[in-house]
């Protein structure tokens, strides 16, 4: 991803839901901020300084030209982890340094059909991926939250069924009976009929839901190219982001072995 970095302000803050806190970040550094043309574009969150510097990765949910600023959505996983309870303690003023943006989706217009999924982390993605679409568009929006209170609204297209997939527990409180191998958002993508024509499928969340369970349904069950199919972790349960990093070129080295 571009290097750029800069120090970005915290403007306000938004409970959206119990689990989700919006930060609207502004200030001088946003003069230095260049958007790119992706729905899943995300930054780099530099907490901290030196060798103590911890980062964290977050989608940018929306950028605002006219009140110059950007909003990023957090999900507040409890206590734990770093980026999480900045979000749920963030005041007007407080800085954050923050380096990007990258980004690889956008939802391709020439696509037959769009398939968006995911946990409460890639609400903010998809969010924008629905914004991006046309209004004769059709497809499936799959995501799994706590329960109905972590819904947010998420006005789609008339031919874009959205849906909500209730797991019973915050993210937070996930055990192995409802997180990983046993998301239920497996099952919901598993059981989505599958329309006809070339989808644009765009899925992430929980990582080992999303990558050892869906991504293979989606690319070698449904044979979609991995040039129509964006399907990565964002997190991984019992793991912290520096954790999570270990996990992905381990599991990039199994795949290759
Ligand atoms: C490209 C990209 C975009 C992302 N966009 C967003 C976004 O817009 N909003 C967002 O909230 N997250 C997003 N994430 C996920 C976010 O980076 C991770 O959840 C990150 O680990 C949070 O950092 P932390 O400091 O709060 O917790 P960490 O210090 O990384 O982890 C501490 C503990 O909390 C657990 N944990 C981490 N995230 C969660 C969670 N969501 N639910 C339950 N437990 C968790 C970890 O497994 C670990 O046990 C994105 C990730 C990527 C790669």
């Amino acid at each position: 991803m571009a290097k750029p970095a800069t120090v970005l302000t915290v403007a306000r803050t938004e409970q959206l839901t119990p689990h989700m806190i919006r930060v609207h970040l502004g200030g001088p550094g946003f003069d230095s901020f260049t958007p790119n043309e992706f729905t899943d574009m995300y930054v780099k969150l530099v907490f901290g300084s030196g060798d103590d510097a911890v980062v964290r990765t977050y989608t940018i949910r929306s950028v605002d030209p006219v009140r110059r600023e950007i909003a990023i959505d957090f999900v507040v996983h409890g206590d734990v982890g770093v980026a999480g309870p900045w979000a749920a303690a963030a005041q007007a003023g407080d800085e954050v340094e923050v380096r990007g943006p990258g980004g690889a989706f956008a939802p391709d217009p020439a696509a037959d059909w769009y398939l968006l999924a995911g946990d409460e982390t890639a609400i903010p993605a998809i969010s924008a991926a629905v914004e991006r679409l046309e209004s004769d568009a059709v497809g499936n929006v799959l995501i799994e939250v706590g329960g109905s209170e972590d819904e947010v609204p998420l006005p789609a297209p008339a031919g874009v069924e959205v849906r909500w997939i209730h797991r019973g527990v915050s993210s937070d409180q996930v055990d192995e009976t409802n997180s990983g191998d046993n998301a239920p958002l497996i099952e919901a993508v598993r059981s989505l009929p599958w329309r006809a024509g070339q989808p644009h499928v765009f899925v992430h969340g929980e990582a080992q839901a999303v990558m050892t369970n869906v991504r293979p349904y989606v690319r070698k069950e449904r044979g979609v190219s991995s040039k129509s199919a964006s399907i990565s972790g964002y997190w991984r349960k019992g793991r912290t982001e520096e954790g999570f990093r270990v996990w992905k070129s381990e599991f990039a080295a199994a795949e290759q072995g």
